[in-house]
């Protein structure tokens, strides 16, 4: 039985004794058992961080860097390993989780170039023989708090650029998919970074809340559910940190007739299903534009025939179970509420069979297949609300306008796309609407490192989105330097307010 604990200062470090159990979602039984931190357990990973924070700030640029690549070639060196410890406690199919440290390796790579990152601006002569320069220090002990769907690309989203830019980071990780998390610290200290700069605390509400209110971190970084996400940007900036928090999403997938549907269809299939729809990214509502609304889901219930369900380590696997139990049956219970809302349920994932055997709703563990309803009430809650999980809603449209009104007028604004073959609808698409990440014709638009990730309205709070020169600018505040070497041509006393000359 796994027993996941702490990462403080180098080294594992125990709790107090307060557990929360690790499941193995594919069979349903305990798989070991994390430790949650008490606010001592926190205060001592705060104390580890600001002990050795100073010193990692007057690290040269290049050994950081250095210590950044060391870091990455040991997370691709491991990446199985990583893959394999997500897909056990995840779900998520060995294939799908390869995917997210990829993704994640890709923000690794981006603080590689911190020294130019953090590179300001210089003015030579503002004024007669003044420059002015600016420049970028970290912030000091800044913290991620991270969501289970993810364990190991979110926090990629972070710490790399946080540490790359001379900051001491504290991650507390999902309590449901923890073991990703010291992996990732054990990869660190291998690859020279000082003990302290980078501390796991395992927990639950009890470390976000002390991390909230700590006099000695911050900023915080967080991805999760609206109303968690919510609470952290309030919390934490009433007791006056920085604060990045993101939410959920429910995104819309516009198909305009002109669209090819056969691209359509495995574009919907793959973002519906992939990772069992427990992506933030995921397209959870497909908006038909009469006419195609029938032949398109024939062809989306078509592939859906063909998808192979299983455990996460089995390579004929293409989608596995869901994280918990309970999230089951609430995925499980807009099954009914749908049919209720007068949504025809034209697949239903609880008959699907798990590798060919029984079906999802007999086998042990945390089994939902993927699940069509079509003619979903437009405003109806299995429309609006964020499900996570297989289960793909079609909402007919009669127009562009009207399947625009319906993303614009949703509580998310996570990701969408458009899929059309005419150029000037999709530019007034991506023009008109108000969603932060935009697909054209790409049904997952996630973007890459060096562009900033996050969504508008209720998928984010606070201002800037993560990793990119945004997630830069979150981990570093500027200063700007206003130089004069006096000569003897400065001399004279004058009150006046400074102006160029
Ligand atoms: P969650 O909000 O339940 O948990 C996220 C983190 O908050 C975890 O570390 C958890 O321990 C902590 N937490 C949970 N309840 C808390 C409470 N009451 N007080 C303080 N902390 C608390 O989210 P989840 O179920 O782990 O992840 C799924 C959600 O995350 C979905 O809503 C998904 O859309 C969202 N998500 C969003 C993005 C994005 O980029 N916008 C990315 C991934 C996931």
């Amino acid at each position: 039985m796994k027993d996941i604990r702490h990462w403080i200062n180098g080294a594992l470090a125990d709790g107090d004794g307060r557990t929360a159990d690790i499941f193995d979602p594919a069979t349903g039984q305990v798989a070991g058992s994390v430790q949650l931190a008490s606010v001592a357990e926190v205060d001592a990973a705060v104390a580890a961080a600001v002990a050795a924070w100073p010193a990692w700030r007057d690290a040269s640029l290049v050994r950081r860097a250095q210590v950044l690549f060391r870091f990455r070639e040991l997370v691709h060196a491991n990446r199985d390993e990583l893959a394999r410890l997500v897909s056990a406690e995840h779900g998520k199919v060995h294939s799908d989780a390869l995917g997210e440290v990829a993704r994640g390796l890709e923000v690794v790579e981006f603080a590689c170039g911190i020294p130019h990152l953090l590179k300001g601006g210089f003015s030579e002569g503002v004024s007669t023989r003044v420059d002015s320069y600016s420049i970028r220090q970290p912030l000091g002990v800044v913290a991620g708090i991270t969501p289970f769907n993810f364990p190991a690309m979110v926090p990629m989203w972070m710490f790399p650029i946080a540490i790359a830019a001379g900051n001491a980071f504290i991650l507390k990780p999902s309590e449901k998919d923890p073991s990703a998390s010291l992996l990732m610290a054990a990869l660190w200290k291998e690859a020279g970074l000082p003990d302290g700069v980078f501390n796991v605390v395992q927990g639950d509400k009890v470390a976000v809340d002390r991390l909230l209110e700590h006099p000695d971190v911050a900023a915080l970084s967080f991805v999760g559910s609206t109303p968690i996400a919510r609470y952290v940007y309030e919390t934490g900036t009433r007791h006056g940190k920085r604060v990045q928090a993101l939410g959920g999403a429910k995104n819309h997938m516009l198909v305009l007739p002109d669209a090819d549907l056969d691209l359509v269809a495995d574009a919907a299939v793959s973002a519906g299903f992939g990772s069992a729809g427990e992506r933030c990214m995921a397209i959870s509502v497909v908006l038909a534009v009469d006419p195609v609304g029938d032949d398109l889901v024939d062809r989306i219930v078509s592939r859906v025939g063909e998808l192979t369900v299983g455990p996460g380590d089995d390579p004929a696997s293409q989608m596995g179970p869901l994280i918990t139990g309970a999230h089951r049956d609430k995925v499980l219970s807009y099954l009914d509420l749908g049919v209720c809302e007068g949504a025809k349920l034209v697949v239903d994932g609880r008959r699907t069979a798990v590798l060919g055997g029984a079906t999802a709703q007999e086998t042990p563990g945390f089994w939902l297949g993927p699940t069509v309803l079509d003619h979903v009430a437009a405003g109806s809650r299995v429309h609006t609300e964020e499900i996570f999980g297989p289960v793909l809603a079609i909402v007919r449209v009669s127009s562009y306008e009207e399947g625009l009104a319906l993303i614009n007028g949703g509580e998310f604004g996570n990701g969408t796309a458009v899929f059309t073959n005419d150029g000037g609808a999709a530019r007034r698409f991506q023009n008109e609407v108000e969603v932060g990440m935009i697909g054209i014709n790409v049904p997952i638009p996630v973007p890459m490192a060096f562009y900033s990730f996050g969504g508008w309205k209720s998928s984010l709070f606070g201002d800037t989105h993560m990793h990119g020169t945004e997630g830069v600018h979150f981990y570093t505040r500027g200063k700007v330097v206003t130089s004069r070497w006096l000569d003897p041509s400065h001399g004279g006393v004058n009150l006046g307010f400074p102006v160029n000359g």
